[in-house]
């Protein structure tokens, strides 16, 4: 049990690590990354050339980028660029796989579930989305049905997107929670947090400030900049105010200060890492009861659970902000949301993996 594994983690192909264009996963590659280093597993991180993780060498690989499969349509093909990074990336893993006991991918793509069986060294999956193509999810069930115990999801209603649900080992998520400082008195503003793009349907929440007039500050990647535009041109009153991406330390300043956080999204947010970053600065949080926040948020005590896409709900969860307590959010992440917790269900994953 737990003895020193030798892991080769292969990132996400969409972008760099630290340009937010893969979203939360790679917050979750740094944390599996520094946890298990600290934990005195041997570890070597892949990811696009350019990358960066605090702690962690990173081998950069060149190539172009993957196309990220949430702006495409159920039924697209398999697409790889020329030059693939992600096909790179693999040719690369191929290359050094004799050193490691374990390969553990973090892309949501068809190619590594498919290399899976020509490797000879074992390769666990951690899928980071809900069910998103057709092409994706066949790839994933015939690996659910060769290797039942390789495949890992943040939360169970991520699981429940896919037809192998219950061979899910969930994984959860985490956050170093010492980069995250409790704010006991928050500022005016609510906080919206995340990839500007259509899935995460800014625009509800945008939508409840104008209603309320409670001012909205927004931070993130701006993924889909003609979205971006439409939401500005819909609601030209609102009162809104766009900060930029900020890297965790600014960015925990900022969030600490929102009286919540408003997530909106439309679609099965597999987790949702922005709740517990939110909770660990003591910012309570308003979602939809959908996917990952519903597991997250305790509704009436750390934030507000709201009917999904109702934003008449979001806007009686703001009038009710001031009877949560900031204090049981921050607790709520200390107790459930360690790099420790992460670390040791990971552990024990790699051990049933490699039957230790
Ligand atoms: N994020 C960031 N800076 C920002 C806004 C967002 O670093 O200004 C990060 C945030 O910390 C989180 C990620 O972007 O880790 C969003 O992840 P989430 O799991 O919420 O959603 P996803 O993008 O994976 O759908």
């Amino acid at each position: 049990m737990n003895q020193n594994y030798k892991l080769l983690l292969m990132s996400t192909p969409v972008g760099a690590l630290g340009t937010g264009q893969g979203g939360g996963v790679e917050l979750t590659v740094q944390n599996i990354a520094q946890e298990l280093q600290k934990r005195g597993h041997q570890l070597e991180v892949v990811a696009p050339e350019g990358s960066f993780l605090t702690g962690v060498a990173v081998t950069g690989i060149a190539g172009n980028s993957q196309i990220a499969v949430q702006t495409q349509t159920r039924d697209v093909p398999i697409i790889l660029p020329e030059n693939s990074t992600l096909g790179n990336m693999w040719e690369y893993a191929r290359q050094v796989q004799s050193k490691y006991d374990l390969i553990v991918n973090c892309a949501f793509d068809w190619l590594p579930f498919y290399l899976t069986p020509f490797f000879s060294t074992p390769i666990a999956h951690f899928i980071s989305m809900g069910s998103m193509t057709q092409a994706a999810d066949e790839i994933m069930e015939r690996m659910a049905k060769l290797h039942p115990d390789r495949i890992g999801v943040y939360t169970k209603s991520q699981a429940e997107t896919f037809a192998f649900a219950e061979v899910c080992e969930i994984l959860s998520s985490a956050i170093d929670l010492a980069l995250y400082d409790f704010c006991e008195t928050p500022g005016d503003s609510l906080a919206w947090l995340g990839r500007i793009a259509p899935e995460k349907a800014l625009e509800d929440a945008v939508a409840a400030a104008n209603i309320t007039k409670v001012p909205l500050k927004i931070y993130g990647k701006i993924q889909d900049q003609q979205y971006w535009q439409q939401i500005q041109q819909d609601f030209p009153d609102a009162p809104i105010e766009y900060m930029g991406f900020l890297n965790t330390a600014d960015l925990q300043q900022e969030l600490g200060q929102a009286r919540a956080l408003l997530m909106t999204p439309r679609w099965i947010e597999a987790f949702g890492n922005v709740a517990i970053e939110a909770l660990a600065c003591g910012v309570p949080v308003i979602a939809y009861r959908r996917g990952g926040p519903s597991e997250i948020v305790r509704d009436g005590k750390t934030g507000f659970l709201v009917e999904p896409d109702s934003v008449p709900g979001l806007v009686t969860a703001i009038e009710n902000i001031d009877s949560l307590s900031r204090a049981a959010c921050r607790e709520q992440a200390e107790a459930e949301y360690s790099l420790a917790a992460l670390g040791d269900r990971f552990e024990a994953w790699f051990d049933k993996i490699l039957d230790n």
